[in-house]
């Protein structure tokens, strides 16, 4: 086999709480993670010299050793026995810089892609430990589904698979930057925590009304006073029949869940002509785990 095109499929987050600022800086969090079928196509190719080459049709990306395709190729090829390189085409579709993972979905991609060209065998247990040296989310974008995220992100639980729903994406054309909203976090007795527990058992038990009453992210409580379309686009979704809309990640993206295809087509058909979001798909929640 020597070219394979791979789906780097993006995450949401049906909960998000920020538990404690550790000493060292970082946070500890608690977090649903949901896989969805909104993706970048990444075609990759063996060239024959020991080289990692990459293309993208976004070109404000960079292609060298900074974009995280070159950083999970570098580290199966330090890592495996891999006679010549890798050449990249990256069609970016996943917003960027947005909350959806989209840089660690694509190394995930190549990892995967690589085990399977180059027949290198390796477990995805065996590739998810070695691609948390890339990023705290690229274990889960290894893993897929539905899965809670705790430590800083790289510890996790499978769950059972999240309700099927219509899921409508909408990022707007702000930057928001990560670093930004942690350091503006409050943790104190005022701040309001989703119960994660709570949002789990609402999936288990299949009830997609109750998932999106008790679903919550506490990183809206500094994007949204900061950034207020977010709330304007999550508001906008909710009017037009979404049963629930929330920020992702750190934002600014937001995903609005339906429990009707029609209704969520006119929402994002609304969306689109409504001029507040940058970037609007309409895809759905995607569950299989890669074999
Ligand atoms: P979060 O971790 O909050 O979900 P994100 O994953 O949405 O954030 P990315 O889309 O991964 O954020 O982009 C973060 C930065 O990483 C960008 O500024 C970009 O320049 C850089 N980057 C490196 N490689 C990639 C890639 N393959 N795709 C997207 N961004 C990349």
């Amino acid at each position: 086999m020597d070219e394979l095109k791979v789906k780097a499929l993006a995450k949401i987050n049906l909960g998000l709480d920020v538990v404690r600022r550790r000493e060292d800086g970082y946070h500890e969090v608690r977090m649903i993670m949901q896989t969805i079928h909104l993706f970048d196509q990444l075609t990759v190719k063996k060239i024959e010299k020991p080289e990692i080459t990459i293309h993208t049709n976004m070109s404000f990306l960079p292609t060298n050793e900074n974009n995280l395709i070159y950083k999970a190729a570098k580290l199966m090829m330090d890592n495996f026995d891999i006679e010549g390189g890798v050449d990249v085409d990256l069609k970016k579709r996943i917003p960027v810089a947005a909350g959806m993972a989209g840089g660690s979905t694509d190394a995930a991609a190549v990892m995967y892609a690589m085990n399977k060209m180059f027949d290198l065998k390796a477990s995805r247990e065996k590739l998810m430990e070695l691609g948390v040296k890339i990023g705290a989310d690229v274990p889960y974008c290894i893993m897929r589904g539905t899965a809670l995220a705790e430590g800083i992100g790289e510890e996790l639980t499978s769950l059972p698979p999240m309700i099927k729903c219509p899921v409508l994406i909408a990022k707007p054309s702000i930057s928001v930057s990560t670093k930004f909203v942690y350091e503006n976090l409050k943790l104190d007795e005022n701040t309001v925590h989703p119960d994660i527990d709570k949002i789990i058992a609402d999936m288990k038990s299949k009830d997609l009304g109750a998932v999106c009453r008790d679903m919550g992210n506490v990183l809206e409580s500094v994007t949204i006073p900061n950034y207020p379309i977010i709330d304007d686009i999550k508001k906008k979704m909710v009017s037009d029949g979404a049963v629930g809309a929330m920020m992702s990640g750190s934002g600014p993206t937001v995903f609005g869940l339906f429990d009707d295809k029609k209704t969520a087509e006119k929402a994002f058909a609304s969306m689109k002509e409504s001029g507040l979001a940058k970037q609007v798909y309409l895809t759905d929640i995607y569950n299989t785990r890669w074999s």
